[in-house]
């Protein structure tokens, strides 16, 4: 049995990790979980799960559940996100939060030695020479939840470092695949969030909209498998059956394929290196598909993909502006106070204004951060 604490209990990922310890009640146990704002999915989620700790982003809403479940133990804020990862009975921390808020508490997990499974891309964008530092102090796994950075994983199992060429990235293009840069002038909010294979979060789903997601993941996977930028590619797959590949030195390339259907690999970063059945998964038909389209990635069309690879390249603190002044810019477009192609605009300019730290402290990636927002808030 392992136990795991679930960071984003109430979120897209948070969700469909719940499926999956429910589905293997003999293999898994939620001990501890955390939730935003999201008080009555939080509610349900104690009510069916019964974990020991619970933390809430407000001290309001973990006094409301503590009167109604007084056997458990209730946590708020910064504070109770660390409790939750570090909770000393749980093996497994899954991250499944949104942006950069999930940092420090991964980083302690880190040191109390749990197994992450990270499904919080900005936590490797924002400071992942720390994160990779400290695992590797610890003798800590980071499994990937992320679809591309399984598959990558999966199709590197009993491989040497040393023999791989290239990584490729698949990507499904988003909502605005098929639109020019003129045709995304005008486009709504509504129409952003309607992702044509994945139904997720939705600042994610915007994130693949502009490509920025892509972006972020060219940078994970610099951090996930010490691969320098140059060796790290992104192809055009509009189905996203393909998930992602490693092409080796001798051209052989493997890939892992499957349904888009993050369960998959949320499972396998649980069960890895072992495989559990997963009954409600759809299987792949690849006879019914038919056809799989594949083209190469459009850097003038998809401008944040650029930024990202610029802004990974410059390292140091150049990433933490870039998923910064993301954060704020998605979060303004969600709010209707900025138009979708501001996003990118806003973010070139933060990276433009800012002077590059190198190999910056966690205090000063943390500083880094709160200035990014508040420049890119200042040009609302
Ligand atoms: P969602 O927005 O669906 O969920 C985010 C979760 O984080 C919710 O539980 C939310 O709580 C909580 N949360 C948000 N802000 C805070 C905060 N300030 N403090 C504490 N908790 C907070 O996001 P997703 O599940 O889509 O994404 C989660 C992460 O996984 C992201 O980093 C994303 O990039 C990554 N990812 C997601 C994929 C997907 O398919 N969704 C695929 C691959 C990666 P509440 O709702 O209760 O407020
Ligand atoms: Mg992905």
């Amino acid at each position: 049995m392992k136990h795991i604490s679930l960071m984003g209990a109430t979120g897209s990922i948070g969700t469909q990790t719940l499926d999956i310890i429910k589905e293997h009640p003999e293999e898994f146990k939620l001990a501890a979980m955390s939730a935003g704002r999201n008080i009555d999915l939080a509610r349900k989620i104690i009510s069916d799960f019964q974990p020991e700790l619970v933390s809430l982003s407000e001290k309001s809403s973990a006094d409301i559940l503590k009167a109604e479940f007084p056997g458990i133990t209730f946590t708020y804020g910064h504070e109770g996100l660390i409790e939750v990862a570090v909770y000393p009975k749980s093996e497994i921390l899954v991250n499944a939060v949104l942006g950069s808020v999930g940092l420090d508490s991964t980083l302690q997990a880190i040191e109390e030695k749990k197994t992450i499974a990270i499904a919080n891309k900005e936590t490797l964008v924002t400071a992942g020479h720390l994160v990779m530092e400290a695992a590797k102090r610890n003798g800590v796994m980071l499994l990937p939840v992320d679809s591309e950075h399984s598959a990558i994983f999966q199709s590197l199992q009993g491989e040497k470092e040393k023999n791989i060429e290239r990584l490729i990235l698949t990507a499904s293009g988003g909502s605005f695949r098929d639109r020019s840069r003129k045709e995304l002038e005008n486009v709504t909010v509504e129409e952003a969030l309607n992702h044509p294979n994945w139904s997720m979060g939705a600042k994610i789903t915007i994130d693949s909209a502009t490509m920025m997601n892509k972006g972020l993941e060219v940078i994970e996977a610099h951090w996930l498998f010490s691969m320098d930028y140059s060796k790290i590619d992104v192809l055009l797959h509009k189905e996203s059956i393909i998930h992602s590949m490693v092409e080796f030195h001798d051209s052989s390339v493997i890939a892992q394929l499957g349904t888009p259907d993050m369960r998959v690999p949320i499972q396998y970063a649980l069960t890895y290196p072992d495989r559990l059945p997963l009954r409600t998964a759809n299987r792949l038909n690849l006879a019914e598909i038919g056809k799989l389209h594949f083209a190469e990635m459009d850097f003038e069309r998809f401008r944040c993909l650029k930024f990202a690879y610029e802004a990974g390249k410059a390292g140091g603190s150049m990433p933490a502006v870039l998923n910064a002044a993301n954060e704020a810019a998605v979060a303004a477009f969600l709010d209707g106070k900025i138009t979708f192609l501001q996003i990118e605009d806003f973010i070139e300019r933060a990276l433009a204004s800012h002077n590059i730290i190198s190999n910056p402290s966690l205090d000063e990636i943390q500083a880094t951060d709160l200035e990014t927002r508040k420049y890119v808030n200042s040009l609302l």
